[in-house]
């Protein structure tokens, strides 16, 4: 997992409740304060130094989601270093249409809209539910 933001951090804590081994990286070290007793591995790196990411055995893992939203470039920075380590599944989180297109263009496998994607499934619960009322 990198970066522990709102999305990244829920996401690594649900993925370590269920019993997988999480490696996140975040570069501000009150985040990774934060979560170090909750994730296995945490600690506090650039993610869009490839051989950094090189260092840490990120050439070993199977898939990586990049959780960085607010700064494109440091998300687009961080997706090409792990192409160029040929991280086999490369999941990116985007914040806008330009930016998705841009991920899919450097190499990501998938791209996450987490807000739109809450957003649709919320609505579809809320209309099932009010079904149920009716
Ligand atoms: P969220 O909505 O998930 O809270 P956000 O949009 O508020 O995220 P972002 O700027 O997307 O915040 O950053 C999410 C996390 O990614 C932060 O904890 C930030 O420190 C981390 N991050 C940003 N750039 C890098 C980087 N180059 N390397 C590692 N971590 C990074």
């Amino acid at each position: 997992m990198i970066g522990l933001g709102r999305f990244g951090s829920h996401l690594a804590e649900s993925l370590a409740a269920l019993g997988r081994e999480v490696l996140a990286i975040d570069r501000d070290a009150q985040q990774v304060q934060k979560w170090s007793s909750m994730i296995d591995q945490v600690t506090q790196a650039d993610a869009t130094d490839e051989e950094v990411l090189r260092q840490l055995g990120l050439s070993d893992v199977q898939r990586v989601v990049v959780a960085i939203g607010a700064s494109v470039e440091a998300s687009v920075l961080t997706v090409l270093a792990l192409v160029e380590l040929g991280i086999p599944q490369i999941w990116a989180r985007a914040t806008s249409g330009q930016h998705a297109k841009i991920l899919s263009s450097v190499g990501a496998h998938r791209v996450l809209f987490p807000e739109a994607e809450t957003g649709e499934r919320l609505a579809h619960l809320i209309i099932s539910r009010t079904l149920d009322f009716v």
